[in-house]
């Protein structure tokens, strides 16, 4: 099987760059052209996984079948995993795949392909510390449901235990860590609500964090606005701790030994250990190295998203952000379109950091604005940063969905939490 365009994952960079590819070509041009493979049958957007393993998005809602993308933005869709590459030959080859009993659901595959796009992403990074493994990840949308279901699990053991008490550990103080403990806590206030008496129980999230502050990335400002709003709701912020050991129960660290029934492993960023074995040049966190036109190290072979290295300012890599993946999208699309019909059209990718916005709640985010590299900081804080903060997972739906779409998809949403509530509680 051959294709001009071959995009390797279909999360939040990949699937919006096959969505604009496959609608410029068309109906026919584009199916025929352009195929996406993902190891997933449907997509969520990854900014969301801290909500559903909280439990505050339910995945058969959000979830959007990868085969009705294809169909409605004119694609190819494939369902495989990536296990070898050959770039000299333009072949790769996708593993083959079983179902829950073992039996086999798709078999090894070779695909040809005239472009390729590697589209991976990432993962967190558990820095060789001892029993981290054994921690909860939310790397993709299973680790998310796992965690979500031991949390239920958690909360009526609480609910029924003599010190009516539990305790969360999340080893990281970035955005994942930080948006996570504040959808715990409104997953736990909406537990309570309706509870009995007498089963009502504490929650004790503490947020372990190896450098002096929270949300290294942000500005200062940003951090002390969001620690004090976390503290205010409770959650024990500890800052210059470094987890030394993960063990049944408990964190090890250089603070002292934490309690824990549940760990969430949400530091660092790490690509996959197999990508160095694909034959491209990969760097130290196996991230495939580009060029600043996002070429990787084989002619042909792009790769964009949190598994690549771009090279950005001051000798640093272009962040793994969800708003790099949007833009590196929209540069690649124009790239390929013009590689399709035979032009080079191939000025260097330019990064613009918008800022980040960090969601504190329901009701609340903190964050900063940016006019641009050196250009004008806007700090925003309250109802407004929550909404700028949906209103980019609403882009998202919007560059694959359409417009019209993404406002009726949001409404029923709207409605269906007005009905059911927030929390998913089975
Ligand atoms: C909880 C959480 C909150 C976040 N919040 C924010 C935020 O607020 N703002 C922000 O900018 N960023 C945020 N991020 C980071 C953001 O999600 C990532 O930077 C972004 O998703 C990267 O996009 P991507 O396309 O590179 O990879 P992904 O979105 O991770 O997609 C990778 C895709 O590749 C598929 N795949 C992986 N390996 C293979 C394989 N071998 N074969 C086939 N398919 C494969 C996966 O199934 C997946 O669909 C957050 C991340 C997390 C985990």
């Amino acid at each position: 099987m051959h294709y001009d365009i071959v995009i390797v994952g279909g999360g939040a960079g990949g699937l919006e760059l096959a969505a604009q590819l496959g609608r410029k070509l068309g109906r026919r041009k584009g199916a025929e052209r352009i195929l996406l493979i993902d190891r997933t049958v449907f997509h969520i957007w990854k900014p969301t996984l801290h909500e559903v393993a909280a439990g505050t998005l339910d995945t058969h809602q959000e979830g959007l079948s990868y085969p009705i993308l294809a169909r409605r933005n004119h694609f190819s869709f494939t369902l495989g995993e990536l296990a070898a590459l050959d770039p000299a030959a333009r072949t790769l080859t996708l593993a083959p795949m079983a179902d829950e009993q073992g039996r086999e659901l798709a078999p090894e595959r070779t695909i040809a392909f005239t472009h390729l796009v590697l589209a991976i992403g990432g993962g967190a990074n558990l820095f060789g510390t001892p029993g981290a493994e054994t921690a909860h990840l939310l790397e993709n949308t299973a680790d998310a449901e796992r965690f979500h279901h031991r949390l239920l699990t958690a909360f009526t053991r609480a609910s029924f235990a003599p010190e009516r008490a539990l305790a969360i550990a999340i080893v990281g103080g970035g955005a994942t860590g930080v948006e996570l403990s504040a959808e715990l806590i409104e997953a736990h206030a909406e537990f309570l609500d309706g509870l009995a008496k007498d089963q009502r129980f504490r929650l004790d999230i503490t947020i372990l964090e190896a450098a002096e502050r929270i949300l290294g990335a942000l500005p200062e400002k940003i951090s002390a606005q969001a620690q004090t709003a976390l503290e205010r709701k409770g959650v024990t912020v500890l800052t210059g701790a470094r987890v030394q050991a993960v063990e049944e129960g408990r964190l090890v660290t250089s603070k002292g030994d934490i309690p824990a029934a549940l760990i969430v492993w949400a530091a660092g960023v790490k690509a996959a250990d197999t990508n160095p074995a694909f034959g491209l040049e990969t760097n130290r966190l196996n991230q495939f190295v580009v060029n600043d036109r996002l070429e990787t190290s084989a002619p042909g072979v792009w790769a964009m998203g949190d598994c690549a290295a771009a090279p950005w300012t001051e000798g640093r890599t272009i962040p793994a952000r969800a708003q790099a993946a949007h833009q590196q999208a929209d540069y690649l699309a124009s790239v390929l379109t013009a590689r399709l019909a035979e032009r080079r059209h191939e000025p260097a990718f330019q990064y613009r950091d918008f800022g980040s916005l960090v969601s504190l709640g329901e009701s609340r985010g903190v964050g900063s604005l940016m006019g641009g590299l050196g250009g004008p900081n806007f700090f925003i804080e309250g109802l407004i940063a929550k909404w700028i903060y949906m209103s980019l997972h609403l882009a998202h739906h919007r560059a694959i969905l359409g417009t019209g779409k993404t406002i009726v998809l949001a409404l029923a949403r709207l409605l269906q939490e007005r009905v059911s509530g927030r929390l998913k509680l089975h």
